[in-house]
């Protein structure tokens, strides 16, 4: 009897939401109160946000900081200060120990055939060369399948050289496709002998500001120099190359000082009616060193901020707490969101949803998602709330970010907003992430679609399903790799 019960009410919850996403009559998800209140928030804050003043805020008093760094502890204490000064409940900073690694002196050059000088930036991990540099021939490669197709004989001694140049695409599709160079060539190349690798910066400019970011050195490989070259010098090398036999020196003064502490810093807009149940925010607080980690991450912590303010500021909260994170060592390790998922790891049951905000300050394009089924209508609403801002690019394959992507193990829905990135991999961790690249108009459309998203979710009486269980595996990792 409880069996054929159980089959009508699966039945009945099927067909309502076959209704809602064929129906022209199915009643709207979002209740007509949290709607005219979304649309009254959308309104606002497109007209002007504070966004950009955190941000600013952010950078002016912490600079670049990188974990360890005395820029990552002023970002924590600057934090800390920030969201309490809003207003925000519950402040803290919650410890983290994570890489700490420094870069020291960088210099390249060409020796033969034509001495020529290089620019270029280790990557973040590598190891140094010798005091003295390091010198050896170049073999070129366009790829890692490339590498892996030559011969010992051919590597062994070298410098390998990937020059592999990235696509630019409105949705940074191209830095996926690209980045493994970045994080895997340099063990690869080691595997056949190589003695140093340089790759083409991962990076859509024209500039001589080399673009750095993380590699991961494989387990029982040995460990050798990784740097990534402007793309006008990679331009160089290879020219060069096509000529013949090419000899470059390089040298890197990176240091790793092991482990030492940070932190995740905290705050609530706590919820009226299920204060338990949680919407997470998220962004990185920790940046590259070249720069001012202006627009990674530096964007995201100002808009994530804001909208959270602007809804902790209307009349009436919604029913459920939205909790601001800014991220410890995204950039470097992860060691943040890996400490927030087994910190919190009790109360990840009750978050309801998570958006993490890291594709810089460009303007909203759309939104990708990762839930159970029956949240699709929700979803759908949401994104026409959202359409007016931009795009209405929706796409169900939402990985959320490098920082929340580790939820999707407890089922957690996962969004984004996503974002015009077509200039983003210009000057994304390079010396010119700065805090002019940011239009503060276009910072306050995301801080709009932002603060939609999270007052709907907090507000609507049903939350999205959870991710189902077959589908709650891991992404394939390529450290940073930004929101999709
Ligand atoms: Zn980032």
């Amino acid at each position: 009897m409880r069996r054929v019960l159980a089959i009508a009410l699966s039945l009945g919850c099927a067909a309502a939401v076959a209704d809602r996403l064929h129906g022209a009559t199915a009643a709207p998800v979002i209740p007509a109160e949290t709607r005219r209140v979304a649309e009254s928030l959308r309104e606002s804050a497109f007209t002007g946000t504070r966004a950009s003043e955190w941000v600013r805020g952010l950078i002016d008093t912490a600079g670049p900081r990188l974990s360890g760094s005395p820029g990552d502890k002023a970002a924590i204490a600057w934090g800390l200060t920030t969201l309490k000064a809003l207003g925000f409940a519950n402040v803290h900073a919650e410890k983290v120990m994570a890489p700490h690694w420094e870069r020291g002196v960088e210099t390249g050059e060409v020796t033969a055939p034509h001495p020529h000088k290089l620019f270029l930036t280790a990557l973040g991990g590598s190891v140094g060369t010798p005091e003295s540099g390091l010198e050896a021939e170049v073999i070129e490669v366009g790829s890692l399948d490339e590498l892996a197709a030559k011969k010992e004989a051919d590597v062994r001694g070298k410098i390998v050289f990937f020059n592999k140049r990235m696509r630019r695409t409105a949705d940074g599709a191209g830095y996926g496709e690209t980045v493994p160079v970045r994080s895997k060539g340099a063990s690869q190349a080691a595997a056949l002998g190589a003695v140093g690798v340089l790759i083409r910066s991962v990076g859509t400019d024209s500039n001589r500001t080399p673009h750095t970011g993380s590699l991961r050195y494989e387990e029982g490989v040995p460990k050798i120099p990784a740097a990534a070259l402007s793309i006008p010098d990679a331009d160089l090398l290879e020219r060069l190359d096509r000529d013949g036999k090419v000899r470059v020196r390089f040298t890197l003064g990176c240091r790793d000082f092991g482990l030492s502490e940070t932190a995740n810093v905290i705050g609530d807009i706590p919820g009226r009616g299920n204060p338990e149940e949680i919407v997470l925010l998220a962004a990185h607080r920790d940046s590259w060193d070249l720069g001012e980690g202006a627009i990674d991450d530096g964007a995201g912590c100002g808009v994530i901020i804001e909208a959270a303010r602007l809804i902790g500021a209307l009349p009436k909260r919604p029913r459920r707490t939205i909790r601001v994170i800014l991220v410890a060592n995204e950039e470097n390790g992860l060691a943040g969101a890996k400490a927030y998922e087994a910190d919190h790891a009790a109360e990840l049951p009750r978050h309801v949803a998570a958006l993490e905000s890291d594709l810089g300050a460009g303007r909203p394009t759309g939104f990708s998602w990762n839930a159970g089924p029956s949240a699709e209508p929700l979803v759908r609403e949401i994104a026409a709330l959202l359409e007016p801002l931009g795009g209405n690019d929706v796409r169900s394959t939402g990985a959320g970010g490098a920082d929340i992507s580790r939820l999707v193990l407890a089922g957690v829905p996962l969004f984004t907003v996503r974002q015009d990135a077509s200039r983003y991999f210009d000057w994304h961790h390079t010396s010119n992430d700065t805090f002019d690249k940011i239009e503060p108009e276009e910072l306050d459309q995301v801080t709009a679609a932002v603060a939609v998203f999270a007052y709907v979710s907090a507000s609507v009486p049903e939350p999205f399903e959870k991710i189902p269980v077959e589908r709650r595996v891991l992404p394939p990792s390529d450290g940073d790799r930004p929101p999709r």
